[in-house]
């Protein structure tokens, strides 16, 4: 039998474990967690009523991958209801809802007018080139203020991400093959919504999907969890691998001796045929600095961003708002 050792059990590590020995059973597996529980970053915790997410708040359900693995583990997912798809942008002191069409737009309290006007010079912008910065990409189509106002929160929102930074192509990329495609983000929008057959558009994961004349930056999909919280998934993956998680051990290092590989744990050498690391790229630099330095150079330089998570509970008598958007 070929060991298997997986190193970190957040959702990555634990869903290589399930599937490798779902479909395999020569192989023994055994999933190494340097925390006290698993899951990593998908963590919802219950207290004094409330149900947080110190993590993930769930998944869209148009990755189809994700939705059988549910169906395999036997857990419901649980489809947010029409309301999330409404956005709110605290701006100008107060929240203002994301306009869905161009008379909402016109309305809006959002955008000043000068940033309003500033929108429809977006059918003449000239294309830019194949790739750019996410701000420079916005700015030279939309204005400054419609990075600031429309997409800056989406960016903080969706990557913990900096437009300065982030890649128009690798982060929006339907967006950016539209701009290529039509010339103009507005003119597309309205030449897909007149049609009623579904397009190919890639969404912004990055993956290929059809939507039926669906466009925006806003991910497409409808957010999904489940009635505990999104730990009901890597609760159900723990719970099928049970024995197989060693938690409180983290793998510190990563040799080999022959043709097996060996990693050091503070409770001892563990002898493996295959190695998965599963751990964030910073920590998979630490592990691999004496295996590989070139690989463990590269890792750390991935950068990530600092992300500090505050949860609060307000008793629903204490808030006017009609608490029907995101
Ligand atoms: C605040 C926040 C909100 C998010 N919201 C969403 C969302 O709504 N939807 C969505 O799809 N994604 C969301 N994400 C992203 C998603 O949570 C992560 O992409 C995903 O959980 C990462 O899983 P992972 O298993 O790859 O890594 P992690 O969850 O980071 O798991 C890695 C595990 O490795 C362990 N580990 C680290 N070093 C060692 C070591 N040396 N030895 C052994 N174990 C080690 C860690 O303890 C950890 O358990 C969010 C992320 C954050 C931070």
């Amino acid at each position: 039998m070929r060991k298997v050792a997986i190193v970190g059990g957040g959702i990555s590590g634990l869903t290589v474990a399930y599937a490798l020995l779902s479909r395999n059973d020569n192989l023994k597996v055994a999933v190494f967690e340097g925390d006290k529980r698993p899951g990593g970053k998908i963590w919802s915790d219950k207290t004094h009523g409330f149900l947080f997410e110190k993590g993930a708040n769930g998944f869209l359900d148009n990755k189809p991958r994700t939705l059988e693995l549910c169906k395999s583990l036997g857990i419901n997912p649980l489809r947010s209801n029409e309301n999330a798809r409404k956005r709110f942008i605290f701006s100008r002191e107060k929240l203002n809802v994301l306009p869905e069409s161009p008379l909402a737009f016109l309305k809006s309290d959002l955008m000043t007018w000068r940033g309003k006007i500033r929108f429809a010079y977006e059918l003449i912008a000239p294309k830019g080139p194949e790739d750019e910065t996410v701000a420079d990409f916005v700015k030279r189509r939309l204005g400054k203020e419609g990075l600031e106002k429309l997409i800056d929160p989406m960016c903080s929102g969706i990557f913990a991400g900096d437009p300065y930074k982030m890649s128009i192509r690798h982060c929006f990329p339907a967006v950016k093959e539209l701009e290529q495609k039509y010339g103009s983000l507005i003119r597309a929008m309205i030449k897909l919504q007149r049609t009623s057959s579904p397009h190919l558009i890639p969404l912004s994961s990055g993956e290929r999907g059809r939507v039926r004349g669906k466009v925006g930056l806003a991910p497409q999909g409808t957010l999904t969890s489940f009635y505990e919280g999104a730990q009901a998934i890597t609760d159900a993956l723990a719970e099928r691998l049970a024995g197989g998680i060693k938690l409180r051990t983290p793998v510190l290092s990563l040799a080999t001796h022959g043709s097996l590989y060996q990693l050091y744990t503070p409770d001892g050498v563990v002898n493996a045929d295959i190695v998965v690391l599963a751990t964030p790229a910073y920590e998979s630099a630490e592990i691999l600095k004496d295996f590989d330095r070139e690989l463990s150079k590269s890792l750390a330089g991935i950068p990530y961003a600092p992300v500090s998570i505050i949860c609060f509970g307000y008793r629903r008598d204490k808030v006017g708002h009609d608490l029907n958007g995101f």
